[in-house]
């Protein structure tokens, strides 16, 4: 099953529940490759318009996790539905869990010293059975590419959540998605084991069922700020987003007259293309 995708400011976002994205995880543990994961954002977004192999990681992902209340109103914008939004912090639960229940070994990558160790401790402990065969922190500097897919292969895992936040995880795992040999689902998880072990807090359920766990992060983390920039400019992209349209359409029209009073010859293939760009 494909689930349907929702394009966002050019970035894919596919339309599930948590549940239907497990049973997609479902299958592709039983297809022999790498499947990319990404929890995308509307920072996500932002960042990938300006950032070419972040685009190109989310736009090759098989699955992006709609993890951000602003693309569903921005779906809903466009006449789109994104059915709920499946954060990335509560799928890597869901997923340890499916992990135990099906006997996928789980390798995770990432985070500060200490952090990927404490989590599996933690994540052993609520679901009895799963099989955590090897957490590293390192980095994701080219410099310990090599070892590192070295030691994944090695631990023979299939499932790899890799926490080196956006946009470095998902431009790793995109990196390395032909040399990881054992994996078939691999997942950027961000801060997602400091959450886990505690390091981070969560935003409250009254700010988080209301949109506002970014405020809350942005009250925690003030540092952020700059990247968080980021969530108004997308506000402001997907309100005016109609306009910018329009003139994209104005623009293609001129281009279509400007080469039909220079070339009246022009191949018919052309003229289709451009002229199917402002009956969008
Ligand atoms: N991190 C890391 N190596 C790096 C950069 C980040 O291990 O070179 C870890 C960091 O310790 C944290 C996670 O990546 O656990 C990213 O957290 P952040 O909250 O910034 O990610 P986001 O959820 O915003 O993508």
């Amino acid at each position: 099953m494909n689930p349907p995708v929702v394009p966002i400011l050019g970035i894919p976002v596919h339309a599930v529940t948590a549940a239907e994205a497990l049973t997609l995880v479902d299958s592709y543990m039983a297809e022999p490759r790498l499947h990319q994961i990404a929890t995308v954002n509307p920072e996500f977004v932002m960042a990938a318009q300006a950032d070419a192999a972040f685009r190109h990681a989310l736009r090759t992902a098989d699955l992006c996790l709609p993890d951000g209340v602003g693309l569903l109103y921005a779906a809903r914008r466009w006449g789109r539905s994104l059915p709920e939004r499946v954060p990335g912090s509560e799928f890597v639960y869901a997923l340890a869990g499916r992990a135990a229940a099906c006997g996928w070994p789980l390798f995770l990558l990432g985070a500060a010293p200490g952090v990927a160790e404490e989590a599996a401790r933690i994540f052993e402990q609520r679901y009895p059975g799963l099989l955590i065969v090897g957490t590293y922190a390192g980095s994701p500097d080219p410099a310990e590419n090599e070892s590192i897919v070295r030691m994944i292969n090695d631990s023979g895992a299939t499932l790899l959540y890799v926490a080196y936040g956006a946009p470095k995880q998902d431009k790793w795992i995109e990196r390395n998605r032909h040399t990881l040999t054992t994996v078939r689902v691999a997942i950027g998880v961000g801060g997602s084991l400091d959450f886990v072990t505690g390091r981070a807090a969560r935003a409250p359920s009254w700010a988080q069922e209301r949109g506002l766990e970014w405020l809350y992060r942005l009250y925690k983390e003030p540092w952020r700020w700059r990247r968080m920039l980021a969530l108004p400019r997308f506000a402001l992209r997907v309100l005016f987003s109609g306009e910018l349209e329009q003139r994209a359409a104005r623009g293609s029209r001129e281009k279509l007259m400007a080469i039909l009073a220079k070339a009246p010859d022009v191949e018919p293939e052309e003229y289709d293309r451009l002229d199917s760009h402002h009956d969008e």
